[in-house]
């Protein structure tokens, strides 16, 4: 089961403003920043705007219209920094088995150079 939303976790606090970040990118569904410890030259973490634990919690939840623009969201940041010819990956960890860390829903954008076989 999914746990409860917790709206204390690092990235709700971000969204309200309370812990600064470096945005890249914010639409009415989207925030998009610098991820606090780059694993690749361009890390990038895009989430949501609304209380979703993980990628589970918010395919099975989330309203169509804000699936909808958190998609365009994440293909738009890429296309904005230049990512689409070079290449790049998306990762969005869920629950224990996928080593997710912070409890709302973030997918990673990893580009910059030719990435190895994973990245966490
Ligand atoms: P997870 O393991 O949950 O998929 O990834 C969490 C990611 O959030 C990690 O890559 C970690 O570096 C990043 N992170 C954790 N705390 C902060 C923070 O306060 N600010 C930013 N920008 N990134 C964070």
């Amino acid at each position: 089961a999914t746990l409860p939303y917790d709206d204390q976790n690092v990235f709700a606090r971000i969204l309200r403003g309370e812990i600064p970040s470096k945005t890249v990118y914010e639409d009415d569904f989207a925030l998009a920043f610098h991820d606090i410890a780059p694993q690749a030259p361009v890390h990038v973490l895009v989430i949501p705007k609304g209380p979703y634990v993980s990628w589970d919690d918010f395919s099975a939840r989330a309203p169509e219209a804000l699936i909808a623009g958190f998609v365009r969201a994440v293909g738009k940041v890429a296309r904005d920094l230049g990512l689409v010819e070079p290449g790049y990956r998306l990762l969005a960890n869920v629950g224990n088995h996928g080593g997710q860390e912070v409890p709302h829903l973030h997918v990673h954008l990893f580009g910059g150079a030719p990435l190895g076989p994973m990245l966490a």
